[in-house]
């Protein structure tokens, strides 16, 4: 197969770009490489790639989102199926700086799917988030639940995508999966999330900033099974039978949760990381923050009874593999 991976440099691109290659695939990589967290490992991930999947695969620098741009730097690539995992990320930044989410997101989200449309891709898959479900208080979260209710444009953003998707699905018959990500951490993952952040404030004794003090769940989910998750979507597409029902659900669009369906306590994964680190945390305990959501648990029954998708790292094992890398990768 010959993939397109939007985000390339990015910590979920990297990981399946990796799986990808492995196992055959040839793979055509796009990024812009923005300054949003540092250059330099965005820069070490791609090196990583070109070292392991040598030919099989190729980069291109690029602003998505600038569609002139994209289709010239595609013109020359044969390209079968799409994942589309590139997208200004982060809640909080969300709130200090809205243009770069409708660019990245709303934008190049649009664009995506007109190259998938006008070259008649056989599926798109792209990455949504748990954060679509705002506010819910039912846990776990089903994809059936309610998400007209988000709590950071960010999530209104990745929501959109998911109704633009839809759109495309009706009007042009485009495949596509939107898959919902819940808290994803791992070897190379990114400096501007709790389990990175943590990690090197516990291991330069500096205090971490604990939100809701303390009382926060998360559905923390090992990177590996993300990405077996998000290839079991694009090897099966979603069939269309080109019948519409009331309601719609035939249209070759599906969304699913993706986590580890466990949502854990904010300070048992303290204590894994004090334990991984060898020295305890000071903690500086803080009111909830605006956009954020005090608990994500997913319901990954959907992606599981399609496509028997079960995640297998526990927190206990994955926890210590992210310290492990980030004190190789940092010498510390
Ligand atoms: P990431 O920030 O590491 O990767 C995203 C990549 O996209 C970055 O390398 C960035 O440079 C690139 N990018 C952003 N805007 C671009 C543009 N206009 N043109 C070209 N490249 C652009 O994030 P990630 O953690 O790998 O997340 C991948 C996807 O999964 C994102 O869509 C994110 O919103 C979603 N997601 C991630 C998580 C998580 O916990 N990591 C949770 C839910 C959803």
């Amino acid at each position: 197969m010959r993939v397109l991976v939007t985000g390339a440099a990015g910590f979920i691109g990297f990981h399946l770009i990796r799986l990808l290659t492995a196992r055959g695939d040839s793979v055509v990589g796009i990024d812009n490489l923005n300054d949003y967290y540092s250059v330099a490992l965005k820069r070490d991930r791609l090196a990583a790639l070109a070292a392991e999947a040598g030919g099989r695969f190729t980069f291109h620098q690029v602003d998505f989102a600038d569609m002139a741009a994209l289709t010239a730097a595609l013109a020359d690539e044969n390209i079968d199926r799409v994942v589309h995992l590139g997208a200004q990320a982060g809640v909080r930044y969300s709130i200090e700086n809205p243009h770069a989410y409708v660019q990245s997101n709303l934008v190049g989200h649009l664009n995506l799917l007109e190259v998938a449309r006008h070259r008649q891709l056989e599926h798109m898959v792209y990455a949504s988030s748990s954060s679509v479900y705002g506010g819910n208080t039912k846990l776990p979260f089903a994809v059936e639940d309610r998400t007209d209710h988000p709590v950071s444009l960010y999530a209104a953003t990745k929501r959109a995508d998911e109704l633009i998707s839809e759109s495309y699905a009706h009007l042009y018959r485009l495949p596509q999966t939107g898959l919902r990500f819940f808290t994803v951490y791992g070897p190379w993952g990114r400096p501007d999330m709790m389990m990175w952040m943590f990690t090197q404030k516990i291991l330069a004794g500096t205090p971490i900033p604990v939100f809701n003090n303390g009382e926060m769940h998360r559905d923390f989910t090992y990177v590996a099974d993300i990405v077996a998750g998000v290839v079991a979507c694009l090897d099966n597409p979603p069939p269309d039978d080109g019948q519409e029902k009331a309601g719609g659900s035939t249209k070759p669009h599906r969304i699913y949760n993706i986590g580890n369906s466990r949502s854990e306590h904010l300070m048992k994964v303290v204590g894994l990381l004090e334990e991984c680190c060898g020295k305890k945390a000071v903690i500086d305990f803080q009111p909830m923050q605006q956009g954020d959501v005090p608990a994500t648990f997913a319901d990954v029954s959907a992606i599981s009874g399609d496509l028997g998708y079960a995640p297998t790292t526990s927190i206990e094992v994955g926890v210590p593999n992210f310290v492990r890398w980030y004190r190789d990768y940092h010498g510390a």
